[in-house]
C-alpha cells in the first residue's frame, strides 16, 4: 500500500489545469491508447468489459467472472460502492467488498474496473482494482477528478446524464491537467425528452470524438438504454461508430440482482451478444481484444 502523500494531495486548490488542446479545424485526432493491466484500449481493438452492476457476494462476483472471461471479455466490471437515486437502495457492499475482488481478481487475471464515489476512497481503492471509474453524477465533481489528476492509474471517465461533449472534454481536463495521462471517455447515455429508454444513448458523439480527441471512447449500451433486448444492438453500434469498447452489465438472475437488474443481460444473452458482435468486428476490419 503506498502512503497516501504518494497518491493523492489536496493542495492543487486554486491551481489552474492546463486544458487539453483542441482540434485544429479538419485535424482528425488519433487516438492514444490507455494500458489497464494487460490490456490496451483504443488501439483498434475493441474491447468488452462486463460484469455486475453491483457485486454482491464473493460466489456472485466469481460466476460472473468465470462466464464473462470465457465469453470473452477483457476487463471485469463490479460495483464496490454505488451511488442510487433513492438513499433506500441497495448502495454496494463498500469495504465488505474488497477481499472479493482481490479473490477473484488473482483467480481469473483480469483487470477491475470499479466505481470511486468520494475522494476520501483514493487510498483504499487505489491497490485493489485497475481503473477507477468516475459516473455519470460525479463528472463534474472537480475535487475528486483533480484527485484522480494526482494518481497513476486509468480513470474510466462516464458522461455526466445532462453534459455538453465540451463539458465532458473539459472534466477529463481535470484529469489530465494533474499529470495523469490515462483517461477513458465513457458514453453511458444523456436525459432528452424521450421516455421508452432509460437515456438516450448518444453515438454521434462517440464518432465526434474518436475525430476530435486522442482519448478513447467506450460505450454503456446497459446505462445508455435501461433495456436488456437493446444492449445487443446498441454493442454493434458502437463498433460501428468507432468505439473503443463497451461496458456492459452482466447478472445470472437479472431479476434477482441488487442494482441495475432491470437492464443487465443474463449469461445467455451475453453470450449471444458475443457471438453477434464478432462477425461485425470482422466485417469491419477490427477484432476483439482478447488478454495476452
Ligand atoms: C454503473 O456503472 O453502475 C453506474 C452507476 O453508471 P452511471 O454512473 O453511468 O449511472
Ligand atoms: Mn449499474
Amino acid at each position: 500500500m503506498k502512503a497516501k502523500s504518494d497518491i493523492t494531495t489536496s493542495d492543487t486548490a486554486g491551481a489552474t489545469l492546463e486544458e487539453p488542446r483542441p482540434p485544429i479545424a479538419g485535424e482528425k485526432f488519433e487516438t492514444r491508447p490507455v494500458r489497464v493491466g494487460n490490456i490496451s484500449v483504443g488501439d483498434g481493438g475493441f474491447v468488452v468489459l462486463a460484469g455486475p452492476c453491483s457485486i454482491e457476494s464473493e460466489a456472485q462476483f466469481g460466476t460472473i467472472a468465470e462466464h464473462v472471461r470465457q465469453e470473452g471479455a477483457a476487463i471485469l466490471r463490479g460495483g464496490v460502492y454505488k451511488l442510487r437515486t433513492k438513499p433506500s437502495s441497495f448502495q454496494g457492499l463498500g469495504t465488505e467488498a474488497f477481499d472479493h475482488v482481490r479473490k477473484i481478481k488473482a483467480a481469473t487475471g483480469m483487470p477491475i474496473v470499479s466505481e470511486i464515489t468520494d475522494p476520501r476512497q483514493v487510498e483504499a481503492l487505489h491497490d485493489l482494482i485497475d481503473v477507477f471509474q468516475v459516473g455519470t453524477r460525479n463528472m463534474y465533481n472537480y475535487s475528486l477528478l483533480k484527485e484522480l489528476g494526482m494518481i497513476r492509474k486509468p480513470v474510466l471517465l462516464k458522461r455526466g446524464m445532462s453534459a455538453l461533449v465540451d463539458e465532458w472534454i473539459n472534466a477529463a481536463g481535470y484529469i489530465l491537467g494533474g499529470g495523469n495521462p490515462d483517461v477513458i471517455l465513457c458514453e453511458r447515455g444523456i436525459r432528452t425528452f424521450e421516455t421508452k429508454m432509460r437515456n438516450t444513448l448518444d453515438l454521434a458523439a462517440v464518432a465526434w470524438i474518436k475525430r476530435n480527441s486522442e482519448l478513447p471512447v467506450i460505450v454503456d449500451p446497459s446505462h445508455g438504454t435501461g433495456r436488456p433486448e437493446l444492449i445487443g444492438p446498441m454493442t454493434l453500434a458502437a463498433a460501428a461508430a468507432g468505439a473503443d469498447g463497451v461496458l456492459i452489465e452482466v447478472h445470472p438472475e437479472p431479476g434477482r440482482a441488487l442494482s441495475d437488474g432491470e437492464q443487465a443481460v443474463d449469461f445467455g444473452e451475453f453470450a449471444t451478444l458475443m457471438a453477434r458482435l464478432r462477425p461485425v468486428l470482422t466485417a469491419l476490419g477490427r477484432q476483439l481484444t482478447v488478454p495476452a
